[in-house]
Protein backbone atom coordinates (compact mmCIF):
# COMPACT_ATOMS: atom_id res chain seq x y z
CA UNK A 1 0.00 0.00 0.00
CA UNK A 2 1.30 3.57 -0.58
CA UNK A 3 1.92 5.46 2.15
CA UNK A 4 2.71 9.21 1.39
CA UNK A 5 0.49 11.02 -1.87
CA UNK A 6 1.48 14.53 -3.63
CA UNK A 7 -1.37 15.07 -4.98
CA UNK A 8 -0.19 17.22 -8.47
CA UNK A 9 -3.61 19.19 -8.86
CA UNK A 10 -6.07 21.62 -7.48
CA UNK A 11 -9.52 22.74 -6.93
CA UNK A 12 -12.45 19.62 -6.77
CA UNK A 13 -10.65 16.86 -7.25
CA UNK A 14 -7.83 18.07 -5.72
CA UNK A 15 -10.13 17.72 -2.54
CA UNK A 16 -11.55 14.64 -3.71
CA UNK A 17 -8.56 12.70 -3.98
CA UNK A 18 -6.95 13.75 -0.89
CA UNK A 19 -10.35 12.15 0.79
CA UNK A 20 -9.89 8.99 -0.85
CA UNK A 21 -5.93 8.69 0.40
CA UNK A 22 -6.89 9.69 3.59
CA UNK A 23 -9.99 7.44 4.27
CA UNK A 24 -7.90 4.55 2.83
CA UNK A 25 -4.81 5.56 5.55
CA UNK A 26 -2.55 7.64 3.31
CA UNK A 27 -0.63 10.80 4.16
CA UNK A 28 -1.67 13.51 1.78
CA UNK A 29 0.84 16.28 0.76
CA UNK A 30 -1.01 18.91 -1.50
CA UNK A 31 0.72 21.60 -3.69
CA UNK A 32 -0.65 24.78 -4.63
CA UNK A 33 0.79 27.96 -6.35
CA UNK A 34 0.78 31.60 -5.13
CA UNK A 35 -2.68 32.04 -5.97
CA UNK A 36 -3.99 29.05 -3.99
CA UNK A 37 -2.90 29.44 -0.40
CA UNK A 38 -6.28 29.66 1.00
CA UNK A 39 -7.47 26.45 -1.23
CA UNK A 40 -9.93 23.81 0.53
CA UNK A 41 -6.99 21.44 -0.38
CA UNK A 42 -4.15 22.90 0.90
CA UNK A 43 -6.46 23.38 4.52
CA UNK A 44 -7.44 19.76 4.43
CA UNK A 45 -3.90 17.77 3.50
CA UNK A 46 -1.61 17.10 6.26
CA UNK A 47 1.04 18.90 4.45
CA UNK A 48 0.84 21.37 1.76
CA UNK A 49 3.93 22.53 -0.63
CA UNK A 50 4.06 25.73 -2.61
CA UNK A 51 5.27 24.63 -6.43
CA UNK A 52 5.61 28.62 -7.64
CA UNK A 53 3.63 31.82 -9.10
CA UNK A 54 -0.42 31.51 -10.47
CA UNK A 55 0.66 30.78 -13.88
CA UNK A 56 -0.24 27.13 -14.31
CA UNK A 57 3.26 26.38 -16.27
CA UNK A 58 5.06 27.61 -13.48
CA UNK A 59 3.50 25.90 -11.02
CA UNK A 60 0.84 22.91 -11.95
CA UNK A 61 2.40 22.29 -14.98
CA UNK A 62 6.17 22.49 -13.51
CA UNK A 63 7.28 18.78 -13.37
CA UNK A 64 10.82 20.23 -11.76
CA UNK A 65 9.01 21.95 -8.59
CA UNK A 66 6.08 19.10 -8.29
CA UNK A 67 9.28 16.42 -8.50
CA UNK A 68 11.08 18.67 -5.62
CA UNK A 69 8.29 18.84 -3.31
CA UNK A 70 7.30 15.00 -3.70
CA UNK A 71 11.22 14.39 -2.29
CA UNK A 72 11.32 17.11 0.15
CA UNK A 73 8.28 15.72 1.85
CA UNK A 74 9.18 12.16 1.33
CA UNK A 75 6.06 11.05 -0.74
CA UNK A 76 5.95 8.03 -2.48
CA UNK A 77 3.44 8.39 -5.07
CA UNK A 78 1.83 10.97 -7.27
CA UNK A 79 -1.61 11.22 -8.11
CA UNK A 80 -2.18 13.85 -11.41
CA UNK A 81 -5.66 14.34 -10.85
CA UNK A 82 -7.53 15.35 -14.63
CA UNK A 83 -6.09 18.00 -16.55
CA UNK A 84 -2.65 19.67 -16.17
CA UNK A 85 -0.40 16.82 -15.83
CA UNK A 86 -2.55 14.17 -15.78
CA UNK A 87 -2.44 12.57 -19.46
CA UNK A 88 1.33 13.71 -20.08
CA UNK A 89 3.57 10.72 -20.88
CA UNK A 90 7.08 12.74 -20.14
CA UNK A 91 5.57 13.12 -16.15
CA UNK A 92 4.31 9.34 -15.71
CA UNK A 93 7.86 8.72 -16.83
CA UNK A 94 9.74 11.18 -14.46
CA UNK A 95 7.66 10.35 -11.58
CA UNK A 96 8.73 6.92 -12.00
CA UNK A 97 12.44 7.74 -12.46
CA UNK A 98 11.77 9.68 -9.07
CA UNK A 99 11.12 6.53 -7.66
CA UNK A 100 7.23 7.28 -7.38
CA UNK A 101 4.70 5.50 -8.03
CA UNK A 102 2.22 7.25 -10.47
CA UNK A 103 -1.32 6.79 -9.83
CA UNK A 104 -2.44 6.28 -13.14
CA UNK A 105 -1.20 4.11 -16.36
CA UNK A 106 2.53 3.40 -17.41
CA UNK A 107 4.32 6.24 -19.54
CA UNK A 108 3.63 3.74 -22.45
CA UNK A 109 -0.19 3.45 -22.13
CA UNK A 110 -0.48 7.32 -22.02
CA UNK A 111 1.64 7.68 -25.47
CA UNK A 112 -0.47 4.86 -27.10
CA UNK A 113 -3.47 5.71 -25.76
CA UNK A 114 -3.35 9.42 -25.13
CA UNK A 115 -2.32 10.11 -28.85
CA UNK A 116 -5.79 9.99 -30.53
CA UNK A 117 -4.54 8.85 -33.29
CA UNK A 118 -2.18 6.06 -32.00
CA UNK A 119 -5.45 5.39 -29.76
CA UNK A 120 -7.85 4.82 -32.80
CA UNK A 121 -5.23 2.40 -34.25
CA UNK A 122 -5.48 0.23 -31.38
CA UNK A 123 -8.91 0.75 -30.57
CA UNK A 124 -9.03 -0.99 -34.55
CA UNK A 125 -6.53 -3.57 -33.81
CA UNK A 126 -8.63 -4.89 -30.83
CA UNK A 127 -11.90 -5.15 -33.22
CA UNK A 128 -13.72 -2.01 -31.49
CA UNK A 129 -15.23 -0.35 -34.60
CA UNK A 130 -14.02 3.27 -35.08
CA UNK A 131 -15.61 6.42 -37.14
CA UNK A 132 -14.65 5.94 -40.71
CA UNK A 133 -11.87 8.46 -41.69
CA UNK A 134 -7.62 8.47 -42.17
CA UNK A 135 -5.98 5.55 -40.64
CA UNK A 136 -3.07 7.95 -39.23
CA UNK A 137 -2.10 11.48 -39.51
CA UNK A 138 -2.62 13.31 -42.58
CA UNK A 139 0.44 14.22 -44.24
CA UNK A 140 -0.99 15.96 -46.78
CA UNK A 141 -3.95 17.88 -48.57
CA UNK A 142 -3.36 15.23 -51.44
CA UNK A 143 -3.23 12.52 -49.04
CA UNK A 144 -6.74 13.97 -47.27
CA UNK A 145 -8.90 14.27 -50.55
CA UNK A 146 -8.22 10.60 -51.05
CA UNK A 147 -9.65 9.66 -47.75
CA UNK A 148 -12.68 12.44 -48.01
CA UNK A 149 -13.92 10.27 -51.57
CA UNK A 150 -14.93 7.48 -48.67
CA UNK A 151 -15.93 9.53 -45.86
CA UNK A 152 -17.72 12.41 -47.89
CA UNK A 153 -18.80 15.77 -45.97
CA UNK A 154 -19.08 17.10 -43.44
CA UNK A 155 -15.62 16.06 -41.60
CA UNK A 156 -14.34 16.88 -38.84
CA UNK A 157 -10.11 17.48 -38.16
CA UNK A 158 -9.17 16.88 -35.00
CA UNK A 159 -5.78 17.54 -33.24
CA UNK A 160 -3.96 14.15 -32.41
CA UNK A 161 -3.31 15.41 -29.25
CA UNK A 162 -6.52 17.83 -28.50
CA UNK A 163 -8.64 17.44 -25.27
CA UNK A 164 -11.41 19.11 -23.86
CA UNK A 165 -13.06 19.88 -26.67
CA UNK A 166 -10.43 21.60 -28.21
CA UNK A 167 -8.50 21.41 -31.32
CA UNK A 168 -11.75 19.96 -33.32
CA UNK A 169 -13.01 21.85 -36.61
CA UNK A 170 -15.92 20.85 -39.05
CA UNK A 171 -15.49 21.28 -42.97
CA UNK A 172 -18.77 20.85 -44.71
CA UNK A 173 -16.70 20.90 -48.26
CA UNK A 174 -13.49 20.96 -50.05
CA UNK A 175 -12.75 24.12 -50.06
CA UNK A 176 -13.84 24.65 -46.66
CA UNK A 177 -10.99 21.73 -45.79
CA UNK A 178 -8.69 23.31 -47.70
CA UNK A 179 -9.01 26.32 -45.78
CA UNK A 180 -9.38 24.92 -42.09
CA UNK A 181 -6.32 22.25 -42.59
CA UNK A 182 -3.30 24.65 -42.66
CA UNK A 183 -4.95 26.15 -40.14
CA UNK A 184 -5.80 23.36 -37.37
CA UNK A 185 -2.47 22.73 -37.81
CA UNK A 186 -1.09 25.45 -36.71
CA UNK A 187 -3.63 25.74 -33.69
CA UNK A 188 -2.47 22.84 -32.73
CA UNK A 189 0.99 22.95 -32.76
CA UNK A 190 0.31 26.66 -30.61
CA UNK A 191 -1.75 24.85 -28.28
CA UNK A 192 -0.43 21.06 -27.93
CA UNK A 193 2.89 21.62 -29.08
CA UNK A 194 2.48 18.95 -32.03
CA UNK A 195 0.60 19.79 -35.17
CA UNK A 196 -0.30 16.03 -35.85
CA UNK A 197 -4.23 16.03 -37.47
CA UNK A 198 -6.17 13.44 -38.11
CA UNK A 199 -9.82 13.04 -39.16
CA UNK A 200 -13.45 11.67 -39.00
CA UNK A 201 -16.60 11.29 -40.66
CA UNK A 202 -19.18 13.74 -38.84
CA UNK A 203 -21.57 11.58 -36.79
CA UNK A 204 -24.64 13.62 -36.85
CA UNK A 205 -26.92 13.63 -34.09
CA UNK A 206 -25.13 11.46 -32.19
CA UNK A 207 -25.29 10.55 -28.57
CA UNK A 208 -21.66 10.88 -26.40
CA UNK A 209 -21.27 7.47 -24.50
CA UNK A 210 -18.51 6.38 -22.45
CA UNK A 211 -17.29 3.44 -20.56
CA UNK A 212 -15.38 3.32 -17.20
CA UNK A 213 -12.72 0.80 -16.82
CA UNK A 214 -10.07 -0.30 -14.18
CA UNK A 215 -7.49 -2.22 -15.29
CA UNK A 216 -4.30 -4.05 -12.96
CA UNK A 217 -1.85 -4.72 -16.51
CA UNK A 218 -3.30 -8.23 -16.48
CA UNK A 219 -6.92 -8.25 -16.01
CA UNK A 220 -9.72 -5.48 -16.64
CA UNK A 221 -13.68 -4.99 -15.57
CA UNK A 222 -15.60 -2.26 -16.68
CA UNK A 223 -17.97 0.03 -14.48
CA UNK A 224 -20.82 0.12 -17.69
CA UNK A 225 -21.51 3.38 -19.52
CA UNK A 226 -21.96 7.09 -18.98
CA UNK A 227 -24.34 9.28 -21.05
CA UNK A 228 -22.74 12.54 -21.93
CA UNK A 229 -24.73 14.25 -24.43
CA UNK A 230 -25.64 17.54 -23.01
CA UNK A 231 -22.20 19.81 -24.25
CA UNK A 232 -21.76 23.01 -25.18
CA UNK A 233 -18.62 23.88 -27.91
CA UNK A 234 -17.86 19.53 -26.68
CA UNK A 235 -17.83 20.19 -23.37
CA UNK A 236 -20.23 17.95 -21.35
CA UNK A 237 -22.24 19.84 -18.70
CA UNK A 238 -24.65 17.24 -17.55
CA UNK A 239 -23.51 13.68 -17.00
CA UNK A 240 -25.57 10.89 -16.38
CA UNK A 241 -25.32 6.77 -15.34
CA UNK A 242 -26.65 4.48 -16.70
CA UNK A 243 -27.84 5.87 -20.92
CA UNK A 244 -31.33 5.64 -21.02
CA UNK A 245 -30.75 5.41 -25.18
CA UNK A 246 -28.99 1.53 -24.63
CA UNK A 247 -30.60 -1.23 -25.38
CA UNK A 248 -29.16 -3.99 -23.18
CA UNK A 249 -27.92 -6.07 -25.99
CA UNK A 250 -26.28 -3.00 -27.33
CA UNK A 251 -24.64 -2.49 -23.67
CA UNK A 252 -22.97 -5.89 -23.53
CA UNK A 253 -21.39 -5.05 -26.68
CA UNK A 254 -19.99 -1.67 -25.75
CA UNK A 255 -18.86 -2.50 -22.50
CA UNK A 256 -17.23 -6.06 -23.77
CA UNK A 257 -15.58 -3.79 -26.62
CA UNK A 258 -14.14 -1.45 -23.58
CA UNK A 259 -12.88 -4.34 -21.84
CA UNK A 260 -11.15 -6.01 -24.77
CA UNK A 261 -9.06 -3.12 -25.36
CA UNK A 262 -8.47 -2.14 -21.95
CA UNK A 263 -6.85 -5.54 -21.74
CA UNK A 264 -5.27 -5.27 -25.08
CA UNK A 265 -2.92 -2.26 -24.48
CA UNK A 266 -2.17 -3.86 -20.56
CA UNK A 267 -3.76 -0.91 -19.26
CA UNK A 268 -3.52 -0.19 -15.56
CA UNK A 269 -5.56 2.35 -13.31
CA UNK A 270 -9.05 4.10 -14.10
CA UNK A 271 -9.85 5.17 -18.31
CA UNK A 272 -12.36 5.88 -19.88
CA UNK A 273 -13.09 4.65 -23.21
CA UNK A 274 -15.25 6.93 -25.53
CA UNK A 275 -17.88 6.28 -28.17
CA UNK A 276 -20.71 8.48 -30.47
CA UNK A 277 -23.39 6.76 -30.56
CA UNK A 278 -25.55 6.36 -33.66
CA UNK A 279 -29.03 5.93 -32.31
CA UNK A 280 -30.76 5.27 -35.88
CA UNK A 281 -28.46 3.07 -37.12
CA UNK A 282 -28.19 1.48 -33.68
CA UNK A 283 -23.91 1.46 -34.44
CA UNK A 284 -21.10 2.38 -31.79
CA UNK A 285 -17.79 4.20 -32.85
CA UNK A 286 -14.70 4.41 -30.58
CA UNK A 287 -13.55 8.29 -30.36
CA UNK A 288 -10.66 8.85 -28.10
CA UNK A 289 -9.65 7.11 -24.50
CA UNK A 290 -8.92 9.27 -21.39
CA UNK A 291 -6.22 7.81 -19.62
CA UNK A 292 -7.15 9.67 -16.43
CA UNK A 293 -9.83 9.91 -13.53
CA UNK A 294 -12.87 11.94 -15.42
CA UNK A 295 -14.88 14.88 -14.05
CA UNK A 296 -18.33 12.93 -14.42
CA UNK A 297 -16.97 9.80 -12.52
CA UNK A 298 -18.77 10.48 -9.42
CA UNK A 299 -22.12 9.14 -11.63
CA UNK A 300 -20.65 5.79 -11.65
CA UNK A 301 -19.58 5.14 -8.15
CA UNK A 302 -22.98 6.28 -7.05
CA UNK A 303 -25.06 3.62 -9.43
CA UNK A 304 -21.93 1.03 -8.69
CA UNK A 305 -21.29 1.63 -5.35
CA UNK A 306 -17.41 2.10 -5.98
CA UNK A 307 -14.85 4.19 -4.94
CA UNK A 308 -12.80 4.43 -8.31
CA UNK A 309 -10.37 6.70 -7.01
CA UNK A 310 -9.33 4.26 -3.88
CA UNK A 311 -9.06 1.74 -6.79
CA UNK A 312 -6.70 3.99 -8.62
CA UNK A 313 -4.79 4.45 -5.28
CA UNK A 314 -4.78 0.15 -4.30
CA UNK A 315 -3.59 -0.59 -8.52
CA UNK A 316 -1.01 1.84 -8.31
CA UNK A 317 0.35 0.54 -4.36
CA UNK A 318 0.67 -2.79 -6.60
CA UNK A 319 -2.70 -4.66 -5.72
CA UNK A 320 -4.23 -6.67 -8.34
CA UNK A 321 -7.75 -6.02 -9.15
CA UNK A 322 -10.07 -6.69 -6.38
CA UNK A 323 -13.24 -6.33 -7.97
CA UNK A 324 -14.25 -8.90 -10.34
CA UNK A 325 -17.30 -8.44 -12.99
CA UNK A 326 -19.88 -10.11 -11.65
CA UNK A 327 -19.29 -7.63 -8.54
CA UNK A 328 -20.04 -4.85 -10.02
CA UNK A 329 -24.07 -4.70 -10.44
CA UNK A 330 -25.30 -1.14 -10.84
CA UNK A 331 -28.32 0.47 -9.14
CA UNK A 332 -30.38 2.81 -9.76
CA UNK A 333 -29.96 6.70 -11.76
CA UNK A 334 -27.61 9.13 -11.03
CA UNK A 335 -27.21 12.60 -12.88
CA UNK A 336 -24.31 15.49 -12.00
CA UNK A 337 -24.01 18.52 -13.18
CA UNK A 338 -21.21 21.50 -13.55
CA UNK A 339 -21.60 24.25 -11.56
CA UNK A 340 -19.03 26.85 -13.48
CA UNK A 341 -18.51 30.42 -12.48
CA UNK A 342 -19.92 31.53 -15.69
CA UNK A 343 -22.71 33.76 -15.91
CA UNK A 344 -24.90 31.40 -18.90
CA UNK A 345 -27.46 34.57 -19.57
CA UNK A 346 -24.12 36.02 -21.37
CA UNK A 347 -22.34 33.57 -23.55
CA UNK A 348 -20.80 31.99 -20.44
CA UNK A 349 -18.77 34.45 -19.41
CA UNK A 350 -16.32 33.91 -16.58
CA UNK A 351 -17.55 35.31 -13.56
CA UNK A 352 -14.14 35.19 -10.60
CA UNK A 353 -15.20 36.66 -7.19
CA UNK A 354 -15.74 35.67 -3.79
CA UNK A 355 -18.30 33.20 -1.83
CA UNK A 356 -19.82 35.17 0.55
CA UNK A 357 -21.97 32.79 1.74
CA UNK A 358 -22.41 28.86 0.71
CA UNK A 359 -25.45 26.63 1.31
CA UNK A 360 -24.33 23.09 0.47
CA UNK A 361 -27.24 20.57 -0.75
CA UNK A 362 -27.90 17.51 1.11
CA UNK A 363 -30.43 14.92 2.53
CA UNK A 364 -30.16 11.61 0.73
CA UNK A 365 -28.97 10.49 -2.80
CA UNK A 366 -26.87 13.83 -2.83
CA UNK A 367 -22.99 14.60 -3.45
CA UNK A 368 -21.49 18.00 -3.50
CA UNK A 369 -18.30 17.90 -4.55
CA UNK A 370 -16.32 21.26 -4.28
CA UNK A 371 -13.66 23.23 -3.04
CA UNK A 372 -15.74 26.01 -2.23
CA UNK A 373 -16.09 27.65 1.60
CA UNK A 374 -17.91 30.88 2.41
CA UNK A 375 -15.48 33.32 2.50
CA UNK A 376 -13.26 31.33 -0.47
CA UNK A 377 -11.98 33.95 -3.51
CA UNK A 378 -12.05 32.20 -7.15
CA UNK A 379 -8.80 32.39 -8.50
CA UNK A 380 -9.37 34.02 -11.97
CA UNK A 381 -6.10 32.30 -13.47
CA UNK A 382 -7.79 28.75 -13.64
CA UNK A 383 -11.26 26.44 -15.03
CA UNK A 384 -14.01 27.78 -13.92
CA UNK A 385 -15.57 24.50 -12.16
CA UNK A 386 -16.86 25.37 -8.70
CA UNK A 387 -18.76 22.45 -7.85
CA UNK A 388 -20.19 19.10 -9.13
CA UNK A 389 -23.77 18.41 -7.88
CA UNK A 390 -24.39 14.73 -8.14
CA UNK A 391 -27.93 13.03 -7.27
CA UNK A 392 -28.70 9.52 -7.30
CA UNK A 393 -32.35 7.55 -7.00
CA UNK A 394 -34.04 4.52 -8.11
CA UNK A 395 -35.08 6.09 -11.39
CA UNK A 396 -34.25 8.55 -13.75
CA UNK A 397 -36.97 10.29 -13.18
CA UNK A 398 -36.32 10.85 -9.26
CA UNK A 399 -32.69 11.78 -10.00
CA UNK A 400 -34.08 14.45 -11.98
CA UNK A 401 -36.31 15.61 -9.30
CA UNK A 402 -33.92 15.58 -6.61
CA UNK A 403 -31.55 17.88 -8.60
CA UNK A 404 -34.15 20.36 -8.83
CA UNK A 405 -34.77 20.00 -5.06
CA UNK A 406 -31.09 19.82 -4.58
CA UNK A 407 -29.97 22.84 -6.50
CA UNK A 408 -33.02 24.58 -5.23
CA UNK A 409 -31.15 24.14 -2.16
CA UNK A 410 -27.63 25.19 -3.08
CA UNK A 411 -26.82 28.52 -2.60
CA UNK A 412 -23.27 30.55 -3.80
CA UNK A 413 -23.65 33.80 -3.02
CA UNK A 414 -21.52 36.35 -4.39
CA UNK A 415 -20.46 34.91 -7.63
CA UNK A 416 -23.17 34.20 -11.13
CA UNK A 417 -23.12 30.07 -11.84
CA UNK A 418 -24.36 27.90 -14.02
CA UNK A 419 -27.42 26.78 -12.06
CA UNK A 420 -29.94 28.67 -13.95
CA UNK A 421 -29.06 26.57 -16.77
CA UNK A 422 -29.49 23.19 -14.85
CA UNK A 423 -32.80 24.09 -13.40
CA UNK A 424 -34.11 24.90 -16.81
CA UNK A 425 -33.16 21.93 -18.31
CA UNK A 426 -34.41 19.58 -15.62
CA UNK A 427 -37.75 21.23 -16.91
CA UNK A 428 -37.08 20.65 -20.59
CA UNK A 429 -39.39 18.29 -21.97
CA UNK A 430 -36.89 16.81 -24.62
CA UNK A 431 -34.08 16.26 -21.56
CA UNK A 432 -36.93 14.73 -19.49
CA UNK A 433 -37.44 12.30 -22.67
CA UNK A 434 -33.72 11.64 -22.98
CA UNK A 435 -34.57 12.81 -26.71
CA UNK A 436 -30.90 14.43 -27.21
CA UNK A 437 -27.31 14.58 -29.27
CA UNK A 438 -24.59 16.26 -28.92
CA UNK A 439 -25.16 19.06 -30.57
CA UNK A 440 -28.93 19.48 -28.85
CA UNK A 441 -27.78 21.94 -26.07
CA UNK A 442 -26.21 24.79 -28.87
CA UNK A 443 -29.52 24.51 -30.72
CA UNK A 444 -31.12 24.55 -27.46
CA UNK A 445 -29.14 27.55 -25.58
CA UNK A 446 -29.46 29.68 -28.73
CA UNK A 447 -33.40 30.09 -27.91
CA UNK A 448 -33.08 29.83 -24.20
CA UNK A 449 -29.69 31.65 -22.46
CA UNK A 450 -31.19 35.18 -22.36
CA UNK A 451 -33.47 33.62 -19.57
CA UNK A 452 -31.01 32.00 -17.59
CA UNK A 453 -30.25 34.99 -15.74
CA UNK A 454 -28.51 33.69 -12.16
CA UNK A 455 -29.16 35.61 -9.37
CA UNK A 456 -26.72 37.39 -7.48
CA UNK A 457 -26.79 37.44 -4.09
CA UNK A 458 -25.58 40.72 -1.99
P1 LIG B 1 -13.76 14.77 -18.87
O1 LIG B 1 -13.67 13.98 -20.12
O2 LIG B 1 -13.17 14.21 -17.64
O3 LIG B 1 -15.11 15.37 -18.68
P2 LIG B 1 -12.70 17.09 -20.07
O4 LIG B 1 -12.44 16.60 -21.45
O5 LIG B 1 -13.84 18.00 -19.80
O6 LIG B 1 -12.75 15.86 -19.12
O7 LIG B 1 -11.37 17.68 -19.49
C1 LIG B 1 -11.09 17.68 -18.12
C2 LIG B 1 -10.11 18.75 -17.83
O8 LIG B 1 -8.89 18.50 -18.50
C3 LIG B 1 -10.56 20.10 -18.26
O9 LIG B 1 -10.09 21.03 -17.33
C4 LIG B 1 -9.89 20.25 -19.62
O10 LIG B 1 -9.71 21.60 -19.95
C5 LIG B 1 -8.58 19.54 -19.38
N1 LIG B 1 -7.97 18.92 -20.56
C6 LIG B 1 -8.25 17.71 -21.07
N2 LIG B 1 -7.44 17.41 -22.11
C7 LIG B 1 -6.62 18.45 -22.28
C8 LIG B 1 -5.55 18.77 -23.19
N3 LIG B 1 -5.14 17.92 -24.13
N4 LIG B 1 -4.95 19.96 -23.06
C9 LIG B 1 -5.35 20.81 -22.10
N5 LIG B 1 -6.32 20.57 -21.22
C10 LIG B 1 -6.97 19.43 -21.29
P1 LIG C 1 -11.77 15.72 -26.74
O1 LIG C 1 -10.46 15.00 -26.77
O2 LIG C 1 -11.65 17.17 -26.88
O3 LIG C 1 -12.63 15.26 -25.61
P2 LIG C 1 -13.36 14.02 -28.52
O4 LIG C 1 -12.73 13.36 -29.68
O5 LIG C 1 -13.64 13.19 -27.33
O6 LIG C 1 -12.47 15.28 -28.10
O7 LIG C 1 -14.69 14.73 -29.00
C1 LIG C 1 -15.36 15.66 -28.17
C2 LIG C 1 -16.80 15.78 -28.62
O8 LIG C 1 -16.87 16.21 -29.98
C3 LIG C 1 -17.60 14.48 -28.59
O9 LIG C 1 -18.14 14.21 -27.31
C4 LIG C 1 -18.68 14.78 -29.61
O10 LIG C 1 -19.68 15.61 -29.08
C5 LIG C 1 -17.93 15.56 -30.66
N1 LIG C 1 -17.39 14.67 -31.71
C6 LIG C 1 -16.15 14.14 -31.73
N2 LIG C 1 -15.96 13.39 -32.83
C7 LIG C 1 -17.10 13.43 -33.54
C8 LIG C 1 -17.54 12.87 -34.78
N3 LIG C 1 -16.74 12.10 -35.53
N4 LIG C 1 -18.80 13.15 -35.20
C9 LIG C 1 -19.62 13.94 -34.45
N5 LIG C 1 -19.27 14.48 -33.28
C10 LIG C 1 -18.02 14.26 -32.81
MG1 LIG D 1 -13.34 13.35 -25.25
Amino acid sequence: MLKKLLVANRGEIAVRVIRAAQDLGIATVAVYSDADRDALHVQIADEAANIGPPAAKKSYLNVANILKAAADTGCDAVHPGYGFLAENADFADACAGAGLAFVGPSGDAIRTMGDKVAARSAAHAAGVPVVPGSLGRIGSIDEARHILIDTGFPVMIKAAAGGGGRGIRIANDLAEFEAAFPQAAAEALAAFGDGGLYMEKVIAKARHIEVQVLGDGRDAVHCFERECSLQRRRQKVWEEAPSRALSPRIRDELCASAVRLTRAVGYSGAGTIEYLYDDEADRFYFIEMNTRIQVEHPVTEMITGIDLVAEMLRIAGGEPLRLRQSDIIPRGHAIEVRLNAEDPSRDFAPFPGTVSALRVPGGPGVRFESMLYAGYTVPPFYDSLLAKLVVHAETREAAITRLVRALSETRIEGLRTTKPLFLALAKDDAVKANAVHTRWLEGWLATHSSRLVPELEP
